[in-house]
């Protein structure tokens, strides 16, 4: 994997000596934080929509992919279809649900192409970034990971492409006697290299994407897989194969066409499928365990096991491609337990129900940390910045936060959808920059938004994974009207977003 780097036109500009020890700083027109799909992203559109600009990406971890690179547990791979994961600009050629490592490939053959490589700086982890009202520019200081000197870079534009949770270490709850348990507990996101699973017996807690990859992906091996799971969670069990793109593939149609054409549909058909979670949640719902029961057969208590107790879609739905993990219960190699844990013991998991688990290796599928801003220390001219006093404008500026922009993708569609229209925005908000010979632009409430109501960064009601009810008091705020709200919608927000008018009273430039 390319690890370069190679700087595009640094220049110095101070030779003070940092606390750290950063002897120099050099200046960007944009430094995107982050070489996961969103950064890659933004960098490609970049070279594409303004190829004037000098940027550098800075990452922390050793290569590009960022969730893909740090996830690194058996059958890691994506829980949408790679057709709309996928970058709108490269064409996906396979089945729809990509491992990791096929997602790998897709990204460096985008970083090659391009010839991004030199861009990126690995081994950076940001520490803290300070704007400058005097200068209209950021300083960030990072640490190198493999020298473990500070690194000072100042830039005109922060893009923050740091995604949503902290990559070096997963959540994990506090049960009663953990330390009590004598086989090993392992978190998904920090999967050890040596973890032989060979012939044993295996808990997986959690009823997520994860904990519905890992089972069959164990079972096989180990002598027996126990999902356990507070609340059932729902699943879309479907073959892993596009048939429009297999019959436009027979066709021989061209594959950017293959790719344009099969997004359309999915997306057209995901719209559909929300809209009618909205409308007729029982039904959907019905439609749902049907695919779970043609599975599992009729004796199989797929009401306790599988039957959420929320409306469809209030949480992403996975998919299980070629219900993989249905057919493991049914080989009986795996379980599924629905039951709470009163505490561990040395042999296992005590539930509350009086039943015992006896297990060698606990797995805690037990999600993220949520992590705002990358842990980076942010000020404000000298002023530590309180995130979540800001209100947001779109999901992507904040108020009182100047010449910066943040790529959160869609909880119920593909990330990347998103990452490609926050791209396009802010290469458009850097050419009006430009056009009217501002350094600095913030978001701002206008006269208009006094009255508005200032809410959560997002409606509970709508979606309530754990990681953002954990950390929902650090997000910035958002308003009632859309404007000032991340919405959610990539069917309002694809046509919203490049008909943004750059000149509404929202944005302040100086
Ligand atoms: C196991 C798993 C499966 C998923 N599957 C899907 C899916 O199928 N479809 C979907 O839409 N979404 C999925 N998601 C959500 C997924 O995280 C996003 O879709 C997407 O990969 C996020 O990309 P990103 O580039 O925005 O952020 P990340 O992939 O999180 O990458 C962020 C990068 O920023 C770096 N970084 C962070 N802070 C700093 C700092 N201070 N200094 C320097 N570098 C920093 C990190 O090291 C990381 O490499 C999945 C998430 C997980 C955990």
């Amino acid at each position: 994997m390319p690890d370069t780097v190679t700087q595009t036109t640094p220049r110095p500009q101070s030779d003070r000596a940092g606390a750290g020890g950063a002897a120099t700083t050099e200046h960007f027109d944009v430094v995107i934080v982050g070489a996961g799909i969103s950064g890659i992203g933004g960098a490609y559109h970049l070279t594409q929509q303004s190829p004037d600009t000098r940027f550098v990406i800075l990452e922390a971890q050793e290569s590009f992919g960022g969730t893909w690179i740090t996830h690194k547990y058996p059958g890691i791979r994506s829980d949408s279809d790679l057709y709309t994961f996928g970058y709108r600009f490269k064409p996906w050629t396979s089945a729809p649900i990509a491992s990791a490592a096929e997602i790998l490939t897709y990204m460096n053959e985008v970083i090659a192409d391009n010839d991004l490589a030199r861009h990126i700086r690995y081994r950076h982890k940001i520490r803290s970034a300070t704007w400058s009202s005097a200068d209209n520019q950021w300083t960030l200081e990072a640490t190198r990971g493999d020298t473990g000197e500070t690194v000072r870079i100042s830039a005109n534009f922060l893009w923050m492409c740091q995604g949503y949770y902290r990559h070096d270490g997963g959540y994990t709850p506090e049960w009663p006697d953990m330390a009590a348990f004598k086989g090993r507990i392992v978190h998904p996101q920090v999967w050890p290299k040596d973890l032989d699973y060979t012939g044993k017996k295996m808990i997986v807690i959690g009823s997520g994407a994860t904990a519905a990859t890992l089972v069959p992906a164990v079972a096989e091996q180990a002598a027996h897989v126990t999902m356990l799971q507070r609340t059932p969670t729902y699943f879309i069990p479907a073959r892993n194969a596009n048939v429009l793109a297999d019959t436009l593939r027979e066709l021989q149609i061209d594959e950017t066409w293959i790719h344009e054409i099969v997004r359309r549909k999915i997306l057209f058909d995901q719209a559909t499928f929300t809209r009618r979670s909205f409308e007729e949640p029982d039904v959907v719902k019905n439609e749902l365990l049907a695919g779970v029961r043609a599975f599992l057969g009729p004796d199989y208590d797929v009401d306790k096991h599988f039957t959420p107790s929320y409306r469809p879609w209030r949480q992403r739905i996975a998919y299980v491609p070629d219900g993989d993990l249905f057919r493991s219960v049914r080989s009986g190699k795996a379980s599924v337990v629905t039951d709470d844990i009163e505490r561990f013991t040395e042999k296992g998991i005590l539930l509350k129900s009086g039943q015992e688990l006896e297990a060698d290796i606990i797995v805690t599928a037990t999600g993220f940390h949520l992590n705002v801003l990358g842990d980076i220390a942010f000020a404000i001219d000298g002023k530590p910045l309180a995130f979540s006093d800001s209100v947001t404008y779109r999901g992507m500026m904040f108020t009182g936060v100047p010449n910066m922009a943040w790529v959160f993708g869609y909880f119920r569609a593909s990330w990347t959808l998103r990452s490609d229209l926050v791209s396009d925005f802010v290469c458009r908000l850097l050419a009006h920059m430009k056009a009217k010979g501002a350094r600095r632009v913030e978001v701002a409430l206008r006269p208009e938004d006094g009255d508005m109501k200032l809410l959560p960064w997002i409606d509970t009601e709508n979606f309530n994974p754990g990681y953002i009810l954990r950390g929902m008091h650090l997000l910035p705020k958002r308003g009632e009207k859309p404007e000032w709200q991340h919405t959610q919608d990539y069917w309002g927000e694809k046509d919203i977003f490049p008909a943004i008018d750059l000149d509404d009273r929202a944005f302040v430039y100086g």
